[in-house]
Parts: structure tokens; sequence; C-alpha cells
């Protein structure tokens, strides 16, 4: 299975980073040694200074798909969790400078915590979900899928058309405003529509 990442996916977190709002999905991926399961505990790389957390909703893939069309998207989502983006800030910026890839930034071991994956069935509306993330216990992101620049479906649609979705897949679909560094000994909780769904403690 493959792990794809959507960057700039919330106007007010694009301005955070002073980046520009884009007019096309800014994706990404991660290798499946990425993900970080189980409410594992998180330990802080020593290559770098400035991690910084990003909560973000993910959807699980379900069918094979190549070339989607806007009316079956839906189709090919059967579940939904939350994640972190975990991203290396300082290894990003020094990329970003350059016009290098992200993917030391972005694609480290255990760059990606995944909470349980529960039924889409569970959400009436996939574009009325509401997600935040905790640290030490306040508040720190809270967002809603409504609130994406390019909706779930149309991820699915744009990403489909350049690289075949199969079944398992996860799609990590960008974060609101608010992130920021982590440092050890944190404790990170996310929760989907007020309900906890995982714990992340920094080590
Ligand atoms: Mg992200």
């Amino acid at each position: 299975m493959k792990v794809i990442a959507v960057g700039r996916n919330y106007i007010d977190h694009a301005k955070e980073l002073n980046n520009p709002i884009p007019d096309k999905p800014v994706i990404f991926m991660k290798p499946d040694t990425a993900l970080l399961k189980d409410n594992k505990d998180f330990y802080y790389p020593e290559f770098s200074n400035d991690v910084h957390y990003e909560v973000e909703l993910v959807i699980r893939i379900c069918n094979e798909g190549k070339h989607v069309s806007p009316k079956f998207a839906h189709k090919y989502i059967d579940a939904i969790g939350l994640g972190i983006d975990f991203t290396a800030r300082d290894i990003q910026a020094a990329h970003k400078e350059k016009g290098l890839p992200w993917e030391l930034a972005k694609s480290f071991d255990h760059s990606a915590v995944i909470s349980p994956l529960f039924p889409k069935e569970d959400f009436p509306d996939l574009n009325n979900i509401t997600f935040s993330l905790t640290k030490n216990g306040k508040t720190v992101q809270s967002g809603n899928t409504k609130d994406m620049i390019f909706n779930i479906e149309s991820l699915i649609v744009f990403i489909s058309k350049y690289i075949t979705l199969r079944k398992g897949d996860l799609i990590y679909t960008g974060t609101p405003v608010g992130v920021g560094p982590i440092a050890i000994g944190d404790k990170f909780e996310g929760f989907i529509q007020n309900n906890p769904v995982f714990i992340c403690h920094i080590k």
C-alpha cells in the first residue's frame, strides 16, 4: 500500500507558512514505513531540530482506481481516520529554498501517525467532518473538511489521473491552520467529531 498526502489544502494553513493558495492539489508520498499505529510513541529524530505536527483527516481507498470520474469518486472510499503528518520543517525549508523534493522532511520513519479507521457509513457527509488535535491537553488545531480547498472526492479524481489508487491506500488530506513544533515529553491527542481516536507521546 502507499500513503499519498496533500499539502496546502486549507487556505489559513497555506497563509501561515507564507505559501501561495494552490490552483491544483500539492501531492507528495510517504512509504508504508512512515506509518505509526496503535498509539505508539514517536521518537524525536536526530536529523531535525524543528519537527512540526500537522493533524489531517485520512481516507482509505477500497477499489483500484485510475481516471476516476467525479460521479463515482465516493465509491473509492470505505473508511475514515485521523493522522499526523510529522514534518521536519527545517529540512523542508532548506529543500524548498533550493527547489528540491520534500521526501527527507516528510517521509521519514514514523512520520505518519494513524488512528484506527472507521466505516465511511459513520459519516453522513464527507464534506462536513470536524477534527482536532490537542497538545498537552490544549487544542492546537481544529478543522472541518468543508474548509478544504480541494474536497475529498476531487482529490481522488485528481490523484487517480496520475497515480493508480489501490485497495488499502491512504490519503492524508491536508492540515488546517495551527501547525507548530513538537518537543520531547509532549502528548498529542486526536479527535474526530469530538471522539478521541489516537494518542501520541513524543519521546
Ligand atoms: Mg501535511
